[in-house]
C-alpha cells in the first residue's frame, strides 16, 4: 500500500491548487484523475475555457453577415481547431505542474474508498490502493442526461463536452434547456451561424434572474434569430436519415409539435458527481441532490476527509473551488478565519452576447425580503462606451437600500459586463455607499463609468 499526507480524488481547480500547496510545504501528495483528457479539470478542458474561447471566435464570427453558411462553417471549424490548442495546452501544463514535483504523485485511473483512509485506483491496467489520514475529494459535476426517449445513442445529440468536438457547423440547432449553459450555447451558436431553437419547460426565462433584465436578454436573443419556445416539454428526438426529428409538446395546451435539427443538444443541468466513490464505506454523506454534506470549512460527515467544489453543491463556478482551496488552507495553515459563511454576495457571469453578470438580490427577492429599496435603471442605450462600440443592446439594473444606501444587488446586461461586476463587488464586499460609484472618477469613455449614470 502506498501511503500519503494527503490524497486528492479529482484534478479540479480546488484540488489542483492544495496538491501544489501541501507539496510546496513538503507534504507527500496523490492526487488522482480518471481521464488523461482532464487533466486540470472542467473549467479548462470542457467549461470555461473552452466555451469562453468559442464565444470570442462567435463574436468575430457575428461580423461575418455577408457570408456564406460555407464560409462560416469553415470559420466554425478552425474554431474548434483554435479552441483545441488552447485547452490541450492548457492540459499538459496543468499536468506537469504536479506531476514534475517530487513531493507528487498523478494516478491516471477511478478513485474510489476502500475505507475511510485508504482509496482504490482503477487504472487501465491494474489497481492500486493507497493510504491517508487526510483526503480530499474534488470530483466536480456532470451533465445530466434527462430521461427522454431516443437521446441515449443518439450519434445527433450532444452535451455541452461532446458538442464542442462538433466540427461541421449545424444549420439548426436545438438546445434543450434554457438555463445559463443552453443560453450560452445558443448565443454562441447563432453567432457562428447556426438557426437555434431553445426548448424551455417553464413559462418564463432564466427565471431566478430580474424580471427587467431577463426580459431584455430575451429580446437581445431573439434579434440575433433564436427562437424560444416556452412550456415546451420534450417527448422524444428521433433520427430519422442524418438529422434529428425533436418531438415536444405545450404542457400549457398539451399540443404536440415537431422540430427538425442538424444537432441537438441538451442542457438540463449538471449534478455531483459521486457515484464511482463508494462514499458510505468512508462514513461521508451526501444531500438529497447527491451533494456531499459540508460543514463551513469544507469537513465532510468524515471529518478527515474534505470535499471541495462542485461535488458538495451550491454555487458551480471555478473561482468557488478556488477559494474552496482558500478555506482549506487557511484552515491547515493559517488562521482560520475564513469559510464558506462569509463568501455571499459572490458575482457570476453568463457569457451570451452581450454579457449577463449579476451580485445580490434583484428587485423581487429584495422586496420579498421588505427591503425598503431604491431601484436604479440605466439603458445600455445611454452609455457612451456602448455607442463607440455599436453594442446598444442591454440594461443596466441596481438595488438599493433607502435606509442605508448600501448597494443590495446589481444586474448588468451589457459589452465588458463579466469585468464590470467585479468593481460593484469590491464596493459592495468593501460596504461602501452607492454613493461611492456615483462619484468615482472612471477613465472615459469605458463601460465602468456608466456606474456613475446607474448610481446617480
Ligand atoms: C460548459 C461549461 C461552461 C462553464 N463556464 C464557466 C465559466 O465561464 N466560469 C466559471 O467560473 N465556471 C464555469 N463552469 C463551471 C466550472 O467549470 C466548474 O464549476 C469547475 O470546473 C468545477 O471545478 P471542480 O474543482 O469542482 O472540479 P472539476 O474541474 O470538475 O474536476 C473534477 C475532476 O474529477 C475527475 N473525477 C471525477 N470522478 C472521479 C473519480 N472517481 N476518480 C478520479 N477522478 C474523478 C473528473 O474527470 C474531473 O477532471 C462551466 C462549466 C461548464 C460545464
Amino acid at each position: 500500500m502506498n501511503a500519503f499526507d494527503v490524497i486528492i480524488i479529482g484534478f479540479g481547480k480546488g484540488g489542483k491548487t492544495l496538491a501544489a500547496e501541501f507539496a510546496k510545504r513538503g507534504r507527500k501528495v496523490a492526487i488522482v484523475e480518471r481521464s488523461d483528457k482532464m487533466y486540470g479539470g472542467t473549467c479548462i478542458n470542457i467549461g470555461c475555457i473552452p466555451t469562453k474561447t468559442l464565444v470570442h471566435q462567435a463574436k468575430i464570427a457575428s461580423g461575418m453577415e455577408d457570408s456564406t453558411f460555407e464560409e462560416r462553417s469553415a470559420f466554425y471549424r478552425n474554431a474548434i481547431a483554435v479552441k483545441e490548442s488552447v485547452t490541450s495546452a492548457l492540459r499538459g501544463k496543468n499536468y506537469h505542474n504536479l506531476a514534475d514535483h517530487p513531493n507528487v504523485t498523478v494516478y491516471t485511473g477511478v478513485g474510489s474508498f476502500v475505507s475511510a483512509d485508504v482509496v482504490s485506483v482503477r487504472t487501465s491496467t491494474e489497481e492500486i490502493w493507497l493510504t491517508s489520514k487526510q483526503i480530499i475529494i474534488n470530483t466536480g459535476a456532470e451533465t445530466i442526461i434527462p430521461p427522454i426517449e431516443g437521446v441515449a445513442d443518439n450519434s445527433l445529440v450532444y452535451t455541452s463536452t461532446s458538442i464542442m468536438e462538433l466540427t461541421d457547423l449545424p444549420r439548426r440547432l436545438v438546445i434543450v434547456g434554457g438555463g445559463y449553459i443552453g443560453l450560452e450555447f445558443a448565443s454562441m451558436y447563432a453567432s457562428f451561424g447556426s438557426q437555434v431553437t431553445v426548448l424551455e419547460s417553464y413559462p418564463e426565462l432564466i427565471a431566478r434572474e430580474d424580471r427587467d433584465i431577463a426580459a431584455s436578454v430575451k429580446e437581445t436573443l431573439e434579434k440575433k434569430g433564436i427562437v424560444f419556445r416556452m412550456n415546451a416539454k420534450v417527448q422524444s428526438v428521433k433520427h430519422v436519415e442524418n438529422r434529428a426529428v425533436v418531438v415536444f409538446s405545450d404542457s400549457q395546451t398539451d399540443e404536440v409539435f415537431e422540430l427538425e435539427a442538424d444537432a441537438v443538444l441538451l442542457a438540463t443541468g449538471r449534478r455531483p458527481n459521486t457515484k464511482d466513490l463508494n462514499l458510505k464505506v468512508a462514513g461521508v454523506e451526501t444531500d438529497a441532490r447527491g451533494a456531499i454534506i459540508v460543514d463551513e470549512y469544507l469537513k465532510t460527515t468524515n471529518p478527515n476527509i474534505r470535499a471541495v467544489g462542485d461535488v458538495k453543491g451550491g454555487l458551480q463556478f471555478t473561482y468557488i473551488s478556488l477559494d474552496d482551496y482558500r478555506i482549506i488552507r487557511e484552515d491547515l495553515f493559517g488562521d482560520k478565519e475564513r469559510k464558506t459563511s462569509d463568501r455571499n454576495p459572490v458575482a457570476y457571469s453568463v457569457f451570451i452576447d452581450p454579457p449577463l453578470a449579476r451580485i445580490g438580490l434583484n428587485e423581487d427577492e429584495a422586496r420579498k425580503q421588505n427591503l425598503d429599496v431604491i431601484i436604479k435603471k440605466l439603458p445600455v442605450m445611454a452609455i457612451p462606451r456602448a455607442k463607440t462600440l455599436g453594442e446598444t443592446d442591454g440594461l443596466l439594473k441596481a438595488v438599493i437600500d433607502k435606509n442605508t444606501g448600501k448597494i443590495v444587488g446589481c444586474m448588468l446586461f451589457a459589452p465588458d459586463a463579466s469585468e464590470v461586476i467585479n468593481i460593484v463587488a469590491m464596493a459592495m464586499k468593501t460596504g461602501q455607499d452607492y454613493t461611492f460609484l456615483r462619484d468615482f472618477i472612471f477613465t472615459h469613455p469605458s463601460m465602468s463609468e456608466a456606474l456613475n449614470d446607474l448610481f446617480s
